[in-house]
């Protein structure tokens, strides 16, 4: 599902990626982990194009991303045609998100209702379908400020799932939350993972990432150091790096 090719991505003179490379396949849950700074979070905003790359290519749903082949030329496609691409791709943040003024059920259904343009009742229906499934049908009609942070955060990642992306992109998605509220998100994206669905997971949480990603990945200063099975990289890294990362959880 996703295919990143030696990409590259600076900000004026600051070097925040380098030559990262990294294939996704349908159904697998990669979690990415590092330190602060190292880059994660740029990645993630590069796959969904709310970055673009200085070099390399990233493909997404079997798409170059950001261009278009014309012969032997690359030619950038149009903000429209971004849109449409980035449509593969749900995203779910550290801070929720969420349209302050909307419902949670609104919030879910703005997105189906008003980009993809599809019917409300139809919309409606798998909306609340999406609410019972993060366990929230009884809020539907709840704003975001009467939601707990991880209520609020279940909600963004219905919201995420209405549009019928081909994977998600989590980044530090219970990071801003309180201790306590960590382990309902994590359930639901534990769930999530077992349904068959495609996974980037910027995180800090290493025993979810031991027990559900399929593939961990380690970042340190803009690089991919090393990517293993999660009994691999957690238990036994191999770059002195990692191990000092890790040791500092312990
Ligand atoms: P954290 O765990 O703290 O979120 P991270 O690994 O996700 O860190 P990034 O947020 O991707 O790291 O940031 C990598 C580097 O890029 C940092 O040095 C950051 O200051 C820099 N950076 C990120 N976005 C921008 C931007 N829009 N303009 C300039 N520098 C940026």
């Amino acid at each position: 599902v996703v295919s990143a090719v030696k990409v590259g991505k600076s900000f004026g003179p600051l070097q925040v990626l380098t030559e990262v490379s990294l294939d996704v396949h349908l159904g697998e849950v990669v979690c990415i982990i590092g330190p602060s700074g190292s880059g994660k979070t740029t990645f993630l905003r590069c796959i969904n194009q709310l970055e673009s790359i200085s070099a390399g290519a990233l493909w997404v749903d079997g798409e170059l991303t950001g261009y278009r082949r014309v012969g032997d030329a690359l030619h950038p496609l149009s903000e429209r045609e971004i849109l449409r691409q980035r449509r593969s791709t749900g995203m779910v943040f550290q801070r929720f998100h969420l349209f302050p003024h909307l419902t949670a059920l609104g919030n879910i259904i703005e997105g189906p209702a008003r980009i993809l343009k599809r019917p409300m009742a139809q919309v409606r229906e798998e909306g609340m379908a999406l609410l019972e499934r993060v366990g929230l049908a009884d809020k539907a009609n709840a704003y975001p400020a009467q939601l707990s942070g991880g209520q609020q955060q279940r909600v963004a990642i219905a919201r995420a799932l209405a549009m019928q992306p081909k994977l998600i992109l989590f980044d530090e998605p219970t990071s801003a939350l309180d201790t306590e509220l960590v382990g309902e998100v994590l359930q639901v994206m534990r769930d999530l993972a077992r349904s068959g669905m495609t996974m980037i997971v910027v995180t800090h949480e290493l025993k979810f990432a031991a027990e559900v990603a399929d593939r961990v990945v380690f970042m340190d200063a803009g690089r991919i150091l090393e990517e293993a099975p999660p009994s691999a990289l957690l238990y036994q890294p191999q770059h002195d790096r990692t191990k000092r990362f890790l040791s500092s959880f312990a």
